[in-house]
């Protein structure tokens, strides 16, 4: 059947129609602002796409009747909107989708499946009665006309609009110009609906992101502290007003507004201090990492300690290097501190009760000693059995024996001595006692004892300088080089070069200890100084220790005013440890009252 022509019938309040009509050209072009301008106003109104579709099928519907009208958005997947305004065959729908497939790969879209199309298209009928596929649809009816019309906006494609008729010949080419300016405000309507609808999709994550964050926030045990710019207290959470609930008293919690360090200033509580510094050290840009903070009462055992965290917040969209706050975190390690104090209260006291003991064994079994010694040289001088070798006698085994015993009670004594000593530096208790002596002859005298019990190392001393003359705790300097020299045998199993150097620096002497052992790694030289730190690798564990020494000698080595620290390469095999030491304290290193020289 072939179909007439319906070609606009006369659409009375069409432009055309009033410029054919009346021949006045300048009303016809006023009446096609006018048209124009009420159409506008319909796309401005319509608040999403299917408003944006009607308004578009209304205005379209002004110049022709038509079948059908359909918009495919070129998004990802393609989106297709069939709007019928008469029944539609199948066969009728499925060359439309045919034909919008092959319009639109005619204009750069990218490929589209036409069976996808047909199954994800949505259809809509706005006009009462115009039901598709009803009983109603003509079957066999052709597609007599068709239009395109690509939708952009600032000369992008975002679609296309495609109107299709049973009769030939319904699209006006007069009509053509009215046509892509009424489908030119349907794209910047259709544009507007999707940046506002993804608009709102930002929003809704945004503000689901927000309520996420407070609902941690809320329940983080950590306590969470926040300031602005200018460091003033901004929010709080729960864990954070608990926390500080005992200290209120000096934390005015609703005091919003005023600076910490202001708040700090109008106080005398030494930790709202430390905590003011903090804060502004991270406004100043600096992340800080578990400072410790005492906020309890400081008569109390122990009082309540925060570690506390802090890191500047920054607006990533304004441009600018300065903070916009700080967010911090506060953690309650006073239960830690707790366990700590009564770990280190029971080493002490452990350490005390077995000294006493180890004590008299020490003095006993050197009495032993000695009299088994005088008793072979008796012997010796001409006693009885000359024939028998010495290292036969009975005596001798015993005095074998013995030795053991008493190098084991040494070992037993150094090392409740480095237990004692740690607990001495927790407490703040390691008091020097200074007096004036060559560093040089320390390290002569501990050089010789440990290469006594090192056969398979040679230990070299190399003294660079004018002179050693140091004011520090001999005793205690010893047991840093001896420590340090012990580990250097220790830990280099094959033995090997072990080399001291002195060195002489304006006013302080550098002390090197080199070894050729096992090296340290780098990532557990941090480490290193720590108590009860060992390197923990298949080769470390054979040796034995409680890592101590180097935590004493670093405690050791800062009382007397200096710095200790070590450099080591395990490919290359071995490691470094360097002292300084002033020639003379600094005025405030910690030190026993010197005694009155006057008696
Ligand atoms: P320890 O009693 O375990 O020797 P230290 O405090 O003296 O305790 O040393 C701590 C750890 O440092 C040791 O367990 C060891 O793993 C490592 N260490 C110390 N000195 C050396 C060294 N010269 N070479 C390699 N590793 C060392």
């Amino acid at each position: 059947m072939q179909p007439e022509s319906r070609v606009t019938e006369g659409i009375p309040s069409t432009p055309s129609f009033f410029q054919e009509q009346s021949g006045d050209r300048l009303a016809a072009i006023r009446q096609e602002m006018e048209y124009l301008n009420t159409i506008g106003k319909r796309f401005v109104a319509a608040i999403d796409r299917f408003h944006v579709h009607r308004a578009l099928l209304a205005a379209l519907q002004e110049l022709y009747g038509f079948s059908a009208c359909c918009i495919l958005l070129k998004e990802q997947p393609p989106e297709l909107f069939i709007l019928s305004c008469q029944p539609l065959s199948a066969l009728f729908i499925e060359e439309m989708i045919q034909r919008i497939a092959s319009a639109a790969s005619v204009i750069d879209f990218p490929h589209i499946e036409v069976a996808q199309l047909a199954r994800t298209a949505y259809f809509d009928a706005p006009d009462e009665g115009a039901q598709f596929r009803t009983q109603e649809a003509i079957e066999g009816t052709e597609i007599g006309s068709c239009l395109n019309i690509p939708l952009t906006v600032e000369n992008r494609i975002i679609g296309i609009l495609s109107l299709f008729d049973e009769l030939v010949g319904t699209f006006d080419t007069d009509l053509l110009r009215l046509t892509t300016m009424i489908a030119d405000y349907a794209a910047v309507a259709l544009e507007n609906v999707r940046l506002r609808e993804r608009e709102n999709a930002l929003w809704r994550q945004a503000e689901l992101e927000r309520q996420r964050l407070e609902l941690i926030i809320r329940s983080m045990a950590e306590g969470l502290l926040i300031t602005d710019a200018q460091g003033a207290l901004i929010s709080l959470n729960q864990s954070a007003r608990h926390l500080l609930a005992p200290v209120s008293y000096a934390f005015p919690l609703n005091a919003s507004g005023m600076p910490l360090h202001q708040l700090a200033a109008t106080s005398n509580i030494p930790w709202l201090h430390r905590l003011a510094v903090i804060m502004d050290e991270a406004l100043a840009g600096k992340t800080v990492m578990n400072q410790e903070l005492i906020a309890g009462e400081s008569g109390e055992t122990v009082p309540l300690t925060l570690s506390i965290s802090a890191a500047p917040l920054h607006d990533v969209t304004i441009l600018t290097t300065r903070p916009t706050g700080v967010v911090a975190v506060l953690n309650d390690v006073t239960a830690n501190k707790q366990m700590e104090q009564l770990k280190d209260e029971f080493v002490s006291v452990v350490s005390h009760e077995l000294r006493t003991p180890l004590t008299a064994i020490k003095g006993y079994t050197q009495h032993l000693v000695r009299r088994i010694e005088r008793r072979i040289r008796k012997m010796r001088e001409g006693g009885r059995d000359q024939t028998a070798p010495l290292t036969e006698l009975p005596e001798s085994y015993d005095l074998r024996s013995l030795s053991i015993v008493q190098s084991q009670t040494e070992h037993l004594e150094r090392l409740i001595n480095d237990l004692l000593d740690h607990s001495r530096v927790q407490w703040g208790q390691l008091n020097l006692h200074y007096e004036s002596f060559h560093l040089a002859d320390v390290l002569v005298s501990c050089v010789h004892s440990v290469q006594a019990s090192a056969e398979q190392h040679t230990i070299s001393l190399d003294i660079q300088g004018q002179g050693s003359k140091i004011l520090a705790d001999r005793s205690r300097i010893e047991q840093v080089i001896g420590s340090l020299l012990d580990n250097a045998v220790k830990y280099s199993p094959q033995g090997g070069q072990v080399m001291v150097q002195l060195r002489d620096h304006e006013d302080s002497y550098l002390v090197n200890v080199i070894d050729q052992g096992i090296g340290i790694s780098p990532e557990q030289l941090e480490h290193i100084f720590e108590r009860f730190y060992r390197v923990r690798n298949a080769a470390s564990r054979q040796y034995a220790g409680i890592g101590l020494g180097l935590y004493v000698a670093k405690a050791i080595v800062e009382q007397h005013g200096g710095h200790i620290w070590l450099t080591s390469n395990q490919n290359t095999h071995g490691t470094t440890f360097h002292i300084t030491l002033p020639h003379v304290p600094p005025p405030n290193a910690a030190r026993e009252p010197e005694a009155d020289p006057s008696g």
